[in-house]
């Protein structure tokens, strides 16, 4: 299986990391080239205008959207979430996301004044006890299209869902050193 990481800021080297000791082989994905023959994308955490801006620089917009619709699964992080959405609460005026997954995601959902914190979630179809999240000046997902389904909630705010071969979390599961949202993707999204 062969899984990129969009490479272009943020927190992508954590996610290669994880998904090597699950043994899939990763690219960091810094030219649209690079998407071809790839199962699955990670777009990772970081800051999403920025993503975008060099997603618009280097050409990714429109190859994202045809390689996805080709059978390419997708799964965004936090900043990736962001991305991924076909609409933004709270974007900055010319942030443009991909559109490929009905949610509606409020950015910088927690405010400021608690940038950062951590929460244990039931991450529904995952084994074993609850899932550590780790959420840095994050999103929630204000609202799930028809067919999207919520996988895990904090304090009533979706902050983790699935659309057919999509996946979005509001969190970080790159850096807990716990691997079964990676093991959910590869086994369950990517694999299906
Ligand atoms: N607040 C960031 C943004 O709007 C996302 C933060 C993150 O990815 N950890 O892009």
């Amino acid at each position: 299986m062969r899984i990129g990481v969009l490479a272009l800021q943020g927190a992508f080297r954590e996610h290669m990391v994880t998904l090597e000791a699950l043994g899939a082989s990763t690219v960091a994905v810094r030219q649209p080239e690079q998407l071809g023959d790839l199962n699955g994308l990670i777009i990772p955490g970081g800051e999403s205008t920025a993503i975008s801006k060099l997603m618009t620089t280097y050409g990714f917009y429109d190859p994202i959207r045809q390689q996805h619709s080709a059978g390419m699964a997708v799964w965004g992080t936090c900043a990736g979430a962001i991305l991924i959405a076909t609409q933004v609460l709270d974007a900055l005026p010319d942030q443009e996301p991909i559109g490929i997954m009905d949610i509606g995601v409020r950015r910088n959902a927690y405010g400021r004044q608690v940038d950062s914190f951590e929460a244990d979630l039931e991450f529904k179809h995952l084994p074993g006890d609850d899932y550590r999240g780790v959420f840095i000046r994050a999103p929630w997902i204000e609202t799930l299209g028809e067919d999207v389904e919520a996988l895990a909630s904090h304090d009533g705010h979706v902050v983790a869902a699935r659309q057919g071969d999509m996946l979005a979390t509001a969190f970080h599961p790159e850096l807990t050193g716990d691997p079964r949202v990676h093991r959910f993707f590869l086994d369950e999204i990517v694999a299906s």
